[in-house]
């Protein structure tokens, strides 16, 4: 079966600054990745590449067996039109460290927003389906609260709540929870465990190790644009083979 995102040597330059130098992984469907490595080693960029904010430069990178943000002729590469970049992008769900909520809407109003407006949803159904939603992150109450009404964590349930109202097949979490006073991590986690035992391809930019030792399929440690090593997560936290992961897993533990 084809790997919902495998990615081919991929490469990513901001000017002369060489930010992915040939990063080469696989997420098989269902399975939850988690991506770790300290701050600047490209984790941000990789996501955004896969959700097309930002365009490889040089590699493959393909979701669904379909080339991100490129399509192949002859063995030639030409940019997508941005209306089919579009419409690749709406399968895939992200979750960024600072919520990105509108604050001027209410929780079911950010969440029915995209639904409605970018697949053509009737209000009616979107509403419908955005208290599904609701209720499956716990927040079934908080249907017409505003962002600053809602607790960081609250805030996080329903951002995740948004990104699922358009029913993504692949979903990627930047750091959901560094954002986050301790006490209220966990119900995030919480909410990221059901999406995963339910099915969902995820891959996690996260410092939990719990969460990455418990849920994980993949344990993956990037630094300095390069995956460093790679493995089933038990296995590579209780063994690092590499000095740089060692130092790295040493500070967060
Ligand atoms: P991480 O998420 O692992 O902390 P990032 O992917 O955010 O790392 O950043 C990797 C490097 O790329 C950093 O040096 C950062 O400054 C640089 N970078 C990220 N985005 C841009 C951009 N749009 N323009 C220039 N440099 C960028
Ligand atoms: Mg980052």
């Amino acid at each position: 079966m084809t790997p919902m995102v495998k990615a081919d040597q991929v490469c990513k330059n901001f000017g002369a600054l060489k930010v992915l130098k040939g990063i080469s992984l696989e997420i098989g469907r269902g399975q939850v990745l988690c991506l770790v490595g300290p701050s600047g080693s490209g984790k941000s960029t990789f996501l955004r590449c896969i959700n097309h904010l930002e365009q490889v430069n040089a590699g493959r990178l393909y979701v669904d067996g379909e080339l991100v943000g490129y399509s192949e002729r002859n063995g030639k590469l030409y940019e997508l039109h941005p209306r089919a970049a579009a419409k690749q992008r709406r399968d895939i769900g992200m979750v960024f460290q600072h919520f990105n909520l509108f604050p001027h809407r209410t929780a079911l109003e950010n969440i029915i927003e995209a639904p409605t407006q970018v697949k053509r949803l009737s209000k009616k159904k979107a509403v419908e389906r955005g208290r599904e939603l609701l209720a499956q992150v716990g927040l079934s109450e908080k249907a017409d609260a505003y962002p600053a009404q809602l607790s960081g964590g609250q805030q996080q349930r329903v951002a995740i709540a948004r990104a699922l109202a358009m029913d993504p097949k692949l979903m990627l979490f930047d750091e959901p929870t560094s954002a986050l006073d301790p006490e209220l991590v966990g119900e995030v986690l919480t909410v990221m465990k059901d999406l995963a035992a339910g099915g969902m391809t995820m891959v996690v930019v996260t410092h939990e190790m719990g969460f990455a030792r418990e849920v994980a399929d993949q344990l993956v440690f990037m630094d300095a644009g390069v995956v460093v090593e790679s493995g089933e997560p038990r296995e590579l936290l209780a063994n690092p083979q590499h000095d740089r992961t060692k130092a790295f897993l040493s500070k967060l533990l």
